[in-house]
């Protein structure tokens, strides 16, 4: 084991997952490293059977999905042969007795010792567990030693507190596992900038969610935009219906009724209610952010106010972006940023509250028990909640110009942008049918 030096910068992958794992700003992970407050120690472990994962169930664990990938090893099952001769039962008669050797000896411990060399054992205030790599449903070797290694460091009192961080994100979409590629049965995206290109929908995103579809995966874009797209969305695209206005309702299109389903969050009283709230906001944001403008699908939405930053009107500052969220925030309204608008609303639903409630109503697939059959691919902040559920998310590559502003980052991010990223990922998808 080795003790990094705090004189030295801390390697730059640890200090991302550092500062992932404690919640904290880069600039607060260097400082506490610089002044000593921050260790990182790495370690390697020769192989040892001596204890068992169940212990890893005793870990005051952050993200609990990290441990649900656990599995007990099933022992191989022997099936005894008849042994006319007695070599076989003499054979296991001398398994047994070196079984009962091994298990009631300190035998095991002595040469567990002898192949491990000596290391200068840490303590400190948090142990931060890297847990990342995954074979299918298994925790990966490393993550699983790792996981040894801190319960029992846990159980002899080293540290105070221990974190198993999650998986490590924004990873290369080519670390997608084909195994798990192979079982995704539902797509869910984000249209702008995710589907689109500089606002149009190429027809390379297009034939990709038709290949897909085809290929029979549910496709669902899980949208900001307004109902009135979400309409045309529902009823011409090859898609299995659409969650809109950031979850504020959903439609699918019955093609054998010729029916349209609408279902919303909040009742048509309560978003009339909701509307005169959300006008004045609308003034009190017109009046204070100059060149803030309302956006240009407003008049197709039925639950939120979309104010535009960067889609018809010149560019907004960041300063003025975050002007416009505390105006919605000091009303009571939440308020979420895509690419190109502020949208704001009342009501405690989102992007993924919607998306739970279509799959269950509409396509009767239960969300939680099945989000490892699901990936989901947005850009933006607004798509957050979604990729801090869904183990296989994917971010198209400018989702890299939010990073720092994204309190739960994809899984995957592709090595295109926009649309084209988009089609990267339905190759992989395809690839692994
Ligand atoms: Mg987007």
């Amino acid at each position: 084991m080795t003790s990094a030096d705090a004189e030295q910068p801390l390697p730059r992958r640890l200090r991302k997952r550092v500062a992932e794992s404690l919640r904290l700003s880069l600039q607060d992970v260097d400082e506490r490293w610089h002044a000593g407050r921050l260790r990182v120690t790495t370690a390697k472990f020769q192989s040892s059977d001596q204890v068992n994962a169940v212990l890893l169930n005793m870990l005051p664990v952050r993200d609990p999905r990290q441990l649900m990938l656990l599995r007990p090893v099933p022992y191989p099952a022997y099936e005894l042969l008849r042994d006319e001769n007695g070599v076989f039962s003499s054979m296991l008669a001398c398994a047994g007795a070196a079984l009962m050797i091994v298990s009631f000896t300190p035998l095991l411990e002595w040469w567990t010792n002898a192949l491990s060399r000596p290391w200068g054992d840490p303590g400190g205030g948090t142990l931060i567990v890297l847990g990342s790599d995954t074979t299918g449903d298994l925790i990966g070797e490393h993550s699983y030693w790792r996981g040894v290694y801190a319960v029992w460091a846990w159980r002899g009192g080293a540290f105070q507190k221990i974190i198993v961080s999650g998986p490590e994100s924004m990873r290369p979409l080519a670390e997608f596992p084909r195994i798990e590629r192979a079982r995704i049965r539902v797509l869910l995206t984000d249209i702008d900038d995710t589907l689109t290109e500089h606002g149009r929908l190429p027809a390379e995103s297009y034939l990709a969610l038709q290949r897909l579809r085809q290929a029979g995966l549910a496709i669902v874009p899980v949208t900001g935009r307004p109902a009135g797209w979400c309409d045309l969305i529902a009823r011409q695209w090859p898609v299995d219906g659409v969650v809109g206005e950031n979850g504020a309702l959903y439609f699918r299109y019955l093609d054998p009724e010729r029916r349209m389903l609408r279902q919303y969050a909040r009742d048509a009283v309560r978003r009339a209610a909701d509307r005169l709230k959300l006008d004045r906001i609308r003034e009190e944001v017109l009046a204070s952010v100059p060149g803030a403008a309302v956006a240009a699908d407003q008049a197709y939405r039925e639950a939120d106010l979309a104010i535009d930053f960067c889609e018809d009107v010149p560019a907004l500052p960041r300063a003025a972006v975050d002007r416009i969220v505390e105006i919605f925030a000091k009303h009571g309204a939440t308020a979420k940023i895509s690419s190109i608008h502020v949208n704001g609303w009342y009501g405690s639903y989102d992007k993924l509250t919607m998306t739970r409630r279509f799959l269950a109503e509409a396509m009767s697939i239960d969300m939680d028990a099945n989000r490892e059959a699901m990936v989901f691919v947005g850009d933006s902040p607004n798509d957050a909640p979604m990729f801090d559920f869904f183990p296989r998310s994917v971010g198209v590559a400018n989702v890299l110009d939010f990073a720092d502003d994204l309190r739960h980052k994809p899984r995957y991010v592709t090595k295109a942008r926009g649309a084209l990223g988009f089609v990267e990922l339905a190759d992989a998808l395809l690839a692994a049918r």
